[in-house]
């Protein structure tokens, strides 16, 4: 369903600022209990940031990528001619965003129905919080200006589920910095660039950075400090950067860009802290992200946020101002899809939902997360140094295996697995496992489940392995790969 002109009502049970995928949890999970309840999206289109620029494209891209992989490895499989290897066809960068996109906005007609469905009103505009019980709603018109009336609906409560925004530094601290895209254009690019350089060390500059190597873009990859990935267990980190280095990745550890020339579209000349400058046809930021909580009338009524400017909120999601709830990604904890729906439902469940829900929260602890790198890896619960500190080194017990899966057996090319348990107590209580590995992805899933039950290094030992898999190296960790530090 299209957008709603105006609201049906003066009055809601929920209001919800944003459509994103917190949005969608909370909203939907409360008109499940029959509650009224209307969500405000100002881009136009629903889905937030997962389903237009984030999670979902990228998963896309990844797909991608990894299909170059595979059609790089299929000679050695028997296909084709393997002593006179056919060149990998040319990706089609520009025919595979154009359906990539048609699929995003299938998505988002998807997000409409389900709305309507479930009951659930959509006023596409931009919400700003008047009172504590009171959103304006300045309509957007169909020529995507935001022309077309201004309403004040009320709510016995509202939710900012505003989710963020990548940052590029100003041009003042990094002249020319605005040459460069961020993760959003990198979801606008029409054609691939032949070389580029990615500046962060989180998650999505190295699936970014990833995406581009694989596919055959000359990929930099600009760090501040020495490894990328340095809040994940130090077996994600040193195993990708080592092995993304070999397929061609440009690291540039401990590199601070100075200065960017060059125009909007054209070649990049590249000036850094440390070595020589270089020419690109693209520079990625992928710096970090800004909770949208600007021009939202936070500070009218009294909603405390951080120095970061995340929306502070107590274990159920509610802000200092009782009728106001922030879900997702601006809050600033766990900037994860699932995270964000799971706390709107859960929220949803406790203030509307029958008595058993009456305390329902979601616990933000052993959030299982994947990085789609080449190849994947995941990771559930504490890293080694993370359960050291919390339990003291002495009560720690970490299991550690570096194989090859046997895809790459038989290849003469390898790409590495790499497993890490991370235990505690005389009970060996599993607290961290930390992947890497072809099929990460798909493998963490389970595990997290068996982390969240409390089981122990017995209970992995006590399971039969599926063989042959990778996999089954979890289950078949012995004394022989205790870490002996
Ligand atoms: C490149 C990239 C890759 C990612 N990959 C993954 C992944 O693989 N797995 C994963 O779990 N997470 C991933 N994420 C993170 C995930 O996308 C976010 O955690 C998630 O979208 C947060 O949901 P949210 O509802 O908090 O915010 P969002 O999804 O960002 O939704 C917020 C919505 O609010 C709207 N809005 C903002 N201000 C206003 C206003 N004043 N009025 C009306 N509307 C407003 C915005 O337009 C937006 O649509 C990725 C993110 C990026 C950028």
């Amino acid at each position: 369903m299209a957008p709603l002109p105006k609201p049906s009502a003066e009055h809601y049970d929920l209001v919800v600022i944003g459509g994103g995928s917190g949005a969608m949890g909370i909203s939907r999970r409360a008109a499940s209990y029959g509650k009224k309840v209307v969500v405000i999206e100002e881009d136009g289109r629903l889905g937030g940031t997962c389903v237009n620029v984030g999670c979902v494209p990228k998963k896309i891209m990844w797909y991608a990528a990894d299909i170059n992989e595979s059609l790089k490895e299929a000679p050695e499989y028997g296909f084709g001619d393997v002593n006179n290897k056919p060149e990998v066809p040319k990706f089609n960068w520009n025919y595979f965003a154009e359906k990539r996109d048609a699929y995003v906005r299938r998505l988002n007609g998807i997000y409409d129905r389900n709305l309507e469905k479930d009951g659930v009103e959509y006023l596409s505009g931009h919400g700003k919080i008047v009172g504590k019980n009171q959103v304006e709603v300045t309509m957007r018109g169909e020529d995507g200006n935001f022309n077309a009336g201004t309403f004040v609906v009320s709510g016995d409560r509202i939710c900012v589920a505003t989710g963020g925004r990548p940052v590029i530094p100003s041009d003042d601290k990094i002249p020319g910095a605005s040459l460069g895209i961020d993760s959003d254009g990198f979801f606008a690019l029409r054609e691939q660039p032949k070389r580029v350089a990615v500046v962060g060390a989180g998650y999505i500059a190295v699936e970014l950075a990833g995406v581009f190597n694989t596919l055959g873009s000359e990929t930099h990859l600009l760090i501040r400090h020495n490894t990328f990935l340095r809040t994940f267990d130090s077996i994600i980190s040193e195993t990708l950067q080592d092995y993304m280095g070999k397929t061609g990745l440009k690291v540039h550890q401990k590199t601070n860009i100075t200065r960017v020339e060059g125009e909007k579209g054209g070649p990049l000349t590249i000036h850094t802290d440390n070595g020589e400058p270089f020419e690109v046809d693209c520079l990625l930021w992928a710096i970090g992200r800004r909770p949208n909580t600007d021009n939202l009338g936070l500070e009218s009524v009294g909603v405390e946020t951080d120095k970061g400017g995340n929306i502070v909120v107590d274990k159920y999601q509610v802000s200092s101002v009782p009728s106001i709830l922030a879900i997702g990604d601006v809050q600033g904890k766990a900037l994860l899809t699932p995270v964000a729906i799971a706390a709107g439902r859960r929220t949803s469940n406790r203030l509307y939902g029958p008595e058993k829900f009456k305390d329902d929260f979601l616990d933000y602890s052993q959030i299982p997360t994947v990085i789609f790198s080449h190849p994947t890896s995941g990771t559930v619960g504490l890293s080694d140094v993370e359960a050291k500190e919390k339990y003291g080194a002495e009560n720690v017990r970490v299991y550690r295996s570096r194989f090859t899966g046997m895809f790459y057996g038989m290849l003469e090319h390898k790409a590495p697995s790499a497993f890490k348990l991370v235990c505690v107590g005389e009970e060996e209580k599993v607290v961290g496992f930390h992947i890497v590995g072809q099929g990460s992805d798909e493998m963490l899933q389970g595990f997290a489940v068996a982390l969240k039950m409390g089981a122990t290094k017995k209970d992995f030992d006590d399971t039969i392995a599926i063989h042959p898999t990778s996999a089954e190296e979890a289950v078949t960790l012995t004394a022989a790969n205790l870490v002996k530090d």
